[in-house]
């Protein structure tokens, strides 16, 4: 490409100074008609363009405003000023769009301090903030180390289908896929929903999960990942819940439970320092911000560390790994727990950790990311392999703090009998699901995978506290705008 952005021009500028360079940007702002702030996305920082008014129409001066766009050309020179390394001197200024910036200024570049819900409703509007360009900056970068993370280690991307036939993929409510006009069902002659009717000519739903697909590629190609969107219509209006999110699955043949571990803190650790060295410009922003949102906060409620801090402490730790059963045992003799802080108290083994309870053990107990193995079947997923307790299941999620679960996983049950035997005690359709059983049939396994919520990463590394503001456009309980 011949134009150049402007991070590629600030990063590598020494060849073309004092030569006519042309850029093209929004304006960031626009100080005592003489400044530009240009951005054009490729970087948080800005490139000033420094005009002489004597030069320009008044006309075009006038127009400038913030958020205008421009095609700027003019000498490069190293900058008189401080702030910045590199200035051009413009000699020709062209305003590209129509600007009625008075409008953008007042909801979306000068907010308030409530300011997040604000752009939440101006979803399409909120990219040209620093703080979305350097989210999705991010956002950006975390899904192509994920993918750079899986090639290096010669896993395969298998792309899984959205619309699911299997009614229990074994996690959360699912949207229906139908194209039946809907103020006319076909019925059966029991008055049943006809489904046959139906364009795939059964019942289907948008997937809440990869993983049953992604297993089937696992049995032949050996290490297979999937990453996509995954739907829940859970309706859990949470900070950390979407109805749309994207997931990334990975599944490894001839892993047990503790290589999966194994695999999860490499791979969580690798794609924290691939976006620690790759996006050091928006990180210190974002850093920033997460400080003066702490000062916000009442004392005890503080963040210990600031972000990139917290990010270099994730890569540097070993990671806890707790069996559920331990985890049972510190949280019945907590004080918390004693003293009924807790919203659901933990009453005995077998209970389902609440995110207040994953929260407390990974940022009081044991202050450090947690990894937590081996939960009573009853409250995990058919697929995950019986342990030889006969109680437990070879389950694992992993427990960040702010974040709580950020990975859920398990090794799989390999055996035929027992995992139809499992599907039976647990009300799983065992002929819906007879490809799914068929893989244990020929040549099965062991092996074992995990799923990421793309979402809960980026919130964890951009600091951010609202899963609604680290993906571009959310799908939540009563939105769908845009
Ligand atoms: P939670 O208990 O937090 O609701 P889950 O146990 O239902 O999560 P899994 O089915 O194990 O989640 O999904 C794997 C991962 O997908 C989770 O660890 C989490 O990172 C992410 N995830 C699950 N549900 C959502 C959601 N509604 N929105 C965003 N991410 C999600
Ligand atoms: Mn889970």
């Amino acid at each position: 490409m011949e134009k150049r952005t402007i991070k590629d021009l600030l990063g590598n500028y020494k060849k073309q100074l004092h030569h006519d360079i042309t850029v093209q940007g929004w304006v960031r702002a626009f100080r005592s008609n003489r400044f530009i702030a240009l951005n054009d996305g490729s970087t948080i920082d800005n490139l000033q363009i420094v005009v002489d008014f004597d030069k320009f129409d008044e006309e075009i001066i006038k127009n400038i405003k913030t958020a205008s766009s421009l095609k700027v050309t003019g000498e490069l020179v190293e900058s008189q000023g401080q702030g910045q390394s590199i200035e051009i001197i413009a000699k020709k200024i062209q305003i590209l769009g129509d600007n009625f910036s008075e409008q953008l200024e007042k909801t979306v570049l000068q907010p308030k301090k409530h300011s997040l819900e604000v752009l939440r409703e101006q979803a399409h509007l909120r990219f040209r903030t620093n703080l979305f360009g350097a989210v999705f900056r991010v956002r950006s970068t975390v899904s192509f180390a994920i993918h750079q993370f899986f090639n290096q280690n010669h896993f395969f991307y298998i792309h899984t289908p959205l619309i699911t036939g299997a009614d229990a993929e074994g996690a959360g409510e699912m949207f229906r896929v139908t194209n039946f006009d809907l103020n006319q069902i076909p019925r059966d002659e029991n008055g049943d929903i006809d489904f046959e009717q139906d364009f795939f000519g059964k019942k289907t739903s948008l997937t809440v999960s990869g993983q049953l697909n992604v297993e089937t590629a696992m049995m032949g190609l050996g290490r297979v990942y999937t990453f996509g969107p995954t739907f829940r219509a859970e309706n859990s209006n949470t900070t950390r819940h979407l109805a749309e999110f994207w997931m990334v699955e990975p599944e490894v043949a001839f892993n047990n439970l503790e290589d999966n571990i194994d695999l999860a803190e490499d791979f969580l650790k690798y794609v924290i320092s691939y976006v620690l060295e790759n996006c050091k410009e928006d990180l210190e922003f974002l850093d920033k911000r997460f400080a003066e949102e702490q000062k916000q906060k009442p004392e005890k409620d503080r963040a210990k560390e600031g972000l990139i801090e917290k990010l270099q402490s994730v890569v540097k730790k070993r990671f806890k790994r707790v069996s559920y059963t331990e985890a049972i045992e510190i949280l019945l003799n907590s004080k918390e727990n004693k003293k009924g802080k807790f919203q659901f108290p933990i009453e005995e083994w077998g209970a389902d950790l609440q995110s207040e309870h994953e929260r407390f053990l990974v940022e009081k107990y044991f202050e450090s990311p947690v990894v937590l193995f081996d939960y009573p079947k009853e409250i995990k997923a058919f697929y995950m392999r019986l342990n030889e307790d006969g109680k437990t299941v070879s389950a694992m999620d992993v427990l960040f703090p702010g974040i709580g679960e950020i990975i859920g996983g398990s090794q799989r049950e390999e055996r035929y009998d027992v995992l139809k035997e499992k599907m039976n005690a647990m009300h799983v359709d065992t002929k819906e699901l007879w490809w799914y059983l068929d893989t244990r049939k020929f040549g099965s396994v062991p092996h074992a995978g995990f799923g990421l919520g793309l979402e809960r990463l980026v919130l964890f590394v951009t600091g951010m506290t609202n899963i609604r503001d680290v993906i571009p456009f959310p799908r939540s309980p009563k939105t769908a705008e845009f």
